[in-house]
């Protein structure tokens, strides 16, 4: 039997409830026999800096290094609003994604068919959408050089952003997506602005070939980007697995996101290279939201954005697929139930705490695998 191991980093705020449901979650998955699970507990963020005055520590980024996933909570708050900068809770997040080098992100929109009605969205639109957006992380506009502001000799400012991508960037993100396209519909969509960019023009391309060279079983479509976003809006289940770069991807898998619902129900994950020998790849899995320090030590966040992204977990980085479907099966049924937190509350359900909504994904797993 493998044993995987995991660096579970909590947070802050709200991050330490989600993460004690979530362990009692792969306790379950480690006593089922499949795989069996290790993990490690450490201190990230503003936990982290009141320890050692830093985000995170060495030894932390050392135990990350060596883990088979990270699974991170949040970080954040008021009470670290004014550290220095570079070592703000959030510098945690990005130290680890680059450290890692975790250019994939990975933000799935799946509607529960309890919530449908939740969306912005007709229900016929939404109910039964589960999409997947494929973002690359670590290149593009948000990290091109030059970037800057000038004063200009009229004393006029002008500000640079540098969007920029090479072949290598663009491949490996597309063999994310193609990959992942073959474990579910087989069909890729494109998004960027060849129209305007070159940066799109040589996106286009180097996906076009990746697509016909590698995976020629994998329907490819492109989109522009801002086309992409209206049909998203417009029709979204007509995508499965749609790849783009960090600005396009911010932005889309936000809309997409938003589709289905409450921020405390997104999870995501963030993948890299696979290891040459061991096929293994670096990978954090962690809510979309952060430590929402207005409900935090309530007992009442929801913990669902947090077990989803271990589901996440199970299925793209232990290759335990069924596990991942009985665990995403579990929520689903509990949401189908009626149980909901305050955050997805609605009158005729019935509200509960993070602690009851973790005890009955655990009790529904029970029922589901008995
Ligand atoms: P937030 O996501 O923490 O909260 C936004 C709103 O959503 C709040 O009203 C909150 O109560 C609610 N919410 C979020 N998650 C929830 C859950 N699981 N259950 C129930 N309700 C939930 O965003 P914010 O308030 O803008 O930021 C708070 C802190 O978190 C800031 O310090 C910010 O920098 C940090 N942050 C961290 C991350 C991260 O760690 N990845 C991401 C975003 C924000």
């Amino acid at each position: 039997m493998t044993t995987y191991k995991l660096l579970l980093l909590p947070g802050d705020g709200i991050g330490t409830e989600i993460m004690a449901e979530v362990k009692t979650v792969i306790d379950w998955f480690g006593k089922r026999g499949v795989a069996s699970f290790e993990y490690e507990q450490d201190l990230a963020g503003g936990a982290a800096y009141d320890a050692h005055g830093k985000a995170i520590s060495e030894a932390t980024m050392k135990l990350a290094q060596e883990s088979d996933a990270v699974i991170f909570g949040a970080v954040g708050g008021p009470k670290w609003d004014s550290v220095p900068y570079d070592v703000r809770p959030e510098a945690a997040l990005l130290r680890l994604r680059k450290d890692l080098e975790l250019f994939a992100n990975l933000r799935p929109a799946i509607c529960y068919p309890a919530l449908a009605d939740a969306s912005s969205l007709k229900r016929e639109l939404v109910e039964g959408l589960d999409i997947l957006i494929v973002r690359e992380l670590t290149g593009g506009v948000y990290f091109g050089s030059p970037k800057e502001i000038v004063t200009l000799e009229n004393g006029e400012k002008r500000a640079v952003d540098t969007q920029l991508y090479t072949t290598s960037e663009i491949e490996r993100i597309a063999r994310v997506a193609f990959d992942l396209a073959k474990t579910r519909s087989s069909r890729v969509a494109s998004a960027e602005k060849r129209n305007v960019m070159k940066s799109g023009v040589l996106w286009n391309q180097v996906v076009t070939k990746v697509g016909k060279e590698e995976y020629a079983d994998v329907a490819l479509e492109h989109v522009l980007a801002d086309n992409c976003a209206m049909q998203l809006v417009r029709r979204p289940k007509q995508y499965d697995v749609i790849v783009c770069d960090n600005l396009f991807g911010d932005i889309l898998s936000d809309v997409a996101a938003m589709l289905t619902g409450s921020l405390g129900m997104l999870p995501s994950a963030a993948l890299g290279a696979p290891d040459a020998t061991t096929g293994r790849r670096k990978s954090m899995y962690e809510p979309v939201h952060g430590s929402a320090p207005d409900i935090a030590g309530q007992g009442i966040s929801n913990p669902i954005a947090m077990i989803a992204s271990f589901a996440m977990a199970l299925r793209y980085s232990f290759g335990l697929v069924e596990e991942a479907d009985l665990l995403d099966r579990a929520i689903s049924s509990v949401l189908s139930k009626g149980l909901r937190t305050g955050d997805i509350y609605t009158e005729g359900t019935t509200k509960v705490g993070t602690k009851e909504m973790g005890a009955a994904i655990l009790a529904e797993l029970d029922t589901l695998s008995a």
